[in-house]
């Protein structure tokens, strides 16, 4: 798990890329050095052959098939993307190129039904699943590249997405800028909060915790001039968030809060601890692969394998 910040890009820390079938059980060190990007890209690169594969051999379609059959109801699903723009060293883990962006909307487009933030939360809070297959879109850390690589795409389709900001960095060198927020603020865009310096709140004091919270807050409803309602814990996953921090997020006036952890939205889930997929520099087959779950079976299974092969040889 990447904590410490990139050199490319000083102002924001990234968030983990996800797991893989064929990936190392640890993420590695920072996404800075040359070794890092070529790892990244050749992780990329098989991801997209063993999609392609999936994908063109009709495996993923059959997958959603039966899964449709044996649901009988509509997934609920969240994923989430911090850099559009062309990967390159530092930023390779948290960037997709905006190609793959556009072609991800597509497949997104003929799939699933594309929600807004709102319309994802009256799922949750009437405990009830969409009729059919339905994603809410998401993007961290609050880059410039969302605004003028991002934002261009959305509108073309008129689809909804949500950006969470991290109040300290709005302004700063390759991130939104103030004019830049409010403009998409009046397009379909919904703003929430990601702290206001990007800590690993699990590690602050809880007045630091609170104070985090609530400064980003007021610090984003003063640019848009509107409540921010909605919240993303920095990095996100399992031990960068405690119940300190989702007391925080509760008792600061936001009605929900989204992770990192990745799973499908279901009824059981809290609306302060809302799972996300996070989405990788794919190709349209690879990202079916990610968003159907085809991958996180794969991984399952990678992972029991490698834990029998140990139990057998001890
Ligand atoms: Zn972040």
């Amino acid at each position: 798990m990447k904590l410490q910040q990139t050199r490319e890009c000083p102002a924001a820390a990234p968030e983990t890329t996800d797991e893989m079938p064929f990936s190392s059980d640890t993420p590695g060190d920072t996404g800075s050095t040359l070794l890092s990007f070529f790892r990244e890209r050749l992780r990329c690169a098989c991801a997209d052959l063993i999609g392609g594969i999936l994908y063109y051999s009709g495996i993923i379609q059959l997958v959603v098939w039966i899964r449709r059959k044996v649901l009988k109801r509509g997934r609920l699903l969240i994923i989430v993307y911090h850099r559009v723009t062309r990967p390159c060293r530092g930023v390779a883990d948290i960037s997709i190129s905006p190609q793959n962006f556009i072609e991800h909307l597509g497949y997104l487009l003929r799939r699933y039904r594309i929600l807004s933030i709102d319309e994802c939360l009256n799922y949750v809070h009437t405990r009830t699943y969409p009729e059919r297959d339905s994603v809410l879109i998401t993007l961290d850390d609050g880059y410039e590249d969302n605004y003028t690589n991002a934002f261009p795409e959305l509108q073309k389709w008129g689809l909804p997405a949500a950006i969470f900001l991290t109040g300290d960095h709005i302004g700063k060198e390759q991130m939104l800028k103030e004019e830049q927020i409010r403009e998409m603020a009046g397009h379909n865009i919904t703003f929430g909060a990601h702290t206001m310096t990007h800590p690993l709140l699990s590690a602050l004091d809880t007045v630091d915790i609170r104070r985090e919270v609530w400064n980003a807050k007021t610090t984003i409803e003063k640019i848009i001039n509107k409540p921010v309602r909605s919240f993303a814990y920095p990095f996100g996953s399992e031990g960068h968030f405690d119940r300190r921090a989702v007391a925080a997020v509760a008792h600061s006036g936001f009605n929900c809060a989204f992770t990192t952890i990745k799973d499908d939205v279901t009824v059981e889930h809290s609306l302060f601890e809302l799972p996300r997929k996070v989405i990788a520099d794919f190709s349209m087959p690879a990202f079916s692969a990610k968003i159907e779950g085809v991958f996180d079976v794969m991984y399952t299974l990678r992972r029991a394998l490698h834990r029998a092969h140990t139990t057998v040889r001890r």
